[in-house]
């Protein structure tokens, strides 16, 4: 689908690091723009980091107005992106509960629905009732540990083939005239008088005015290669799926409380989720503690799964930031951009950031609608809270 090794020059316009989601979407909207001498340099193959591993959830039900018109236009793109790609990217947009178990979390839900509404963003809390024709495999009832009160309910929320849109959008970048270059690890970047010039791989160097860190879960090692400091920390995020069952659930389920979320696949797979592993590392190894967990708050919701078997389970990385927002835009060091803090929930905004960062970089000004996630912002205290949106409905 796109050249397998395309020819590796001394030098690029933009050097994207990393071939996921959000480098390769960066460097297709950068050729939208007029600026076609674009490399993405992997250091192992397109799609092998969090996009390739991710379960996929989309939605724009965000905690703050920022996060939610961001989230929301990402949506919006990925509504389309099908048709742009001209890449059947699987997308259903079946719906999306949050669900309340408890007084409070009714409040954080009516408070989350209207903040969206505001925004024109379908959102809105409804009642168990109404929870139970959604998701009649679940147990709404009064007596169980975890009540169901209601919940968050986001209808254009669904789940997407990820791996098809990685290769979407590197058909479409290739297609282009961008080159993706695998196995091409950066192991050093290179700046002089606060300017990058380029970066040095493990096939050599290769000079560049301009380089964007789209490496997610890495991406501390490489802006410390710049000398940029950002307060992101590196966890494992866990995920596992089930043999194929008859369709039963069409919308994505997700339990704050319970720290679970389900959805089912086209294929009939049972797809759970979880939050972060609780210590820093860059391991990509599962855990039987995460998988007994998992199943035993699974369970909870829907008693009725308790004879089927889980097929794997899988780890990624995620780059924690302190406020569960992403960092965006330019830094200190000239020509060096971050597209960085993707966290738990970064998948969904791949299109909207993929514009974002090309009209960033070529018109060298930084677009209103990311302008609430730059890295400033962690010296000036104007954080962009979104944990209770974000931290385990990814
Ligand atoms: C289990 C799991 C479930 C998730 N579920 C969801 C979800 O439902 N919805 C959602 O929106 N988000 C979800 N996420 C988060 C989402 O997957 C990520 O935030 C997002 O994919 C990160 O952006 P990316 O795709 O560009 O990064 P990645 O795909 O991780 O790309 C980074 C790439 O950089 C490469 N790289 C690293 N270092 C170097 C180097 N030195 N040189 C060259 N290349 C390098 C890596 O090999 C990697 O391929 C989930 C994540 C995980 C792990």
């Amino acid at each position: 689908m796109w050249r397998p090794r395309a020819e590796l020059k001394g030098a690029y316009d933009v050097v994207v690091v990393g071939g996921g989601a959000h480098g390769l979407a960066t460097a297709y909207e950068l050729t939208k723009l007029g600026i076609t001498n674009v490399a993405v340099l992997e250091k192992s193959y397109i799609g092998s980091g969090a996009a390739g591993r991710n379960t996929t959830i989309l939605r724009s039900n965000y905690r703050t107005p920022e996060g939610a018109r961001f989230y929301d236009a990402s949506l919006k793109l990925y509504e389309q992106l099908a048709g742009e790609l001209d890449f059947n990217l699987l997308f259903s947009q079946n719906g999306h509960l949050t669900l309340a178990h408890s007084d409070r979390s009714v409040f954080v839900m009516r408070e989350r629905a209207e903040v969206n509404q505001l925004l024109g963003i379908d959102s809105r809390f409804i009642g168990p009732d109404e929870v139970r024709a959604l998701a009649p495999a679940m147990q709404v009832h009064p007596d169980a540990t975890y009540p169901i009160i209601g919940a968050l309910y986001h209808p254009p929320g669904g789940i997407i083939r990820h791996d098809a849109v990685v290769w979407g959008y590197a058909r479409a970048a290739d297609a282009y005239g961008v080159h993706m270059h695998q196995q091409t690890e950066v192991t050093a970047i290179d700046v002089t008088d606060g300017q990058v010039t380029g970066v040095q791989t493990n096939r050599g160097l290769i000079g560049a005015p301009i380089v964007v860190n789209c490496t997610a879960g890495w991406s501390t090692l490489i802006t410390d290669m710049a000398g940029v400091q950002t307060p992101i920390q590196t966890f494992p995020l866990q995920a596992a799926v089930t043999e194929p069952v008859r369709p039963f659930l069409d919308t994505v389920v997700v339990s704050g409380t319970l720290h679970v979320y389900v959805s089912q696949t086209d294929r009939g797979e049972l797809v759970f989720g979880a939050s972060v592993d609780p210590f820093a590392s860059y391991s990509m190894r599962g855990s039987l503690d995460f998988v007994e967990g998992l199943a035993g708050h699974v369970l909870e919701l829907m008693p009725p799964l308790h004879k089927m078997r889980l097929l794997r389970q899988w780890s990624g990385l995620c780059d924690m930031t302190p406020d569960y927002s992403p960092i965006m835009g330019p830094t200190p060091v000239k020509g060096f951009y971050v597209d960085v803090g993707w966290g738990t929930y970064g998948f969904k905004a791949g299109p909207v950031s993929g514009e974002a960062m090309a009209e960033c970089i070529a018109t060298q000004r930084t677009p209103e609608i990311i302008s609430a996630f730059g890295l400033q912002r962690f010296t000036d205290g104007e954080l962009v809270g979104e944990k209770g949106a974000a931290a385990v409905g990814h």
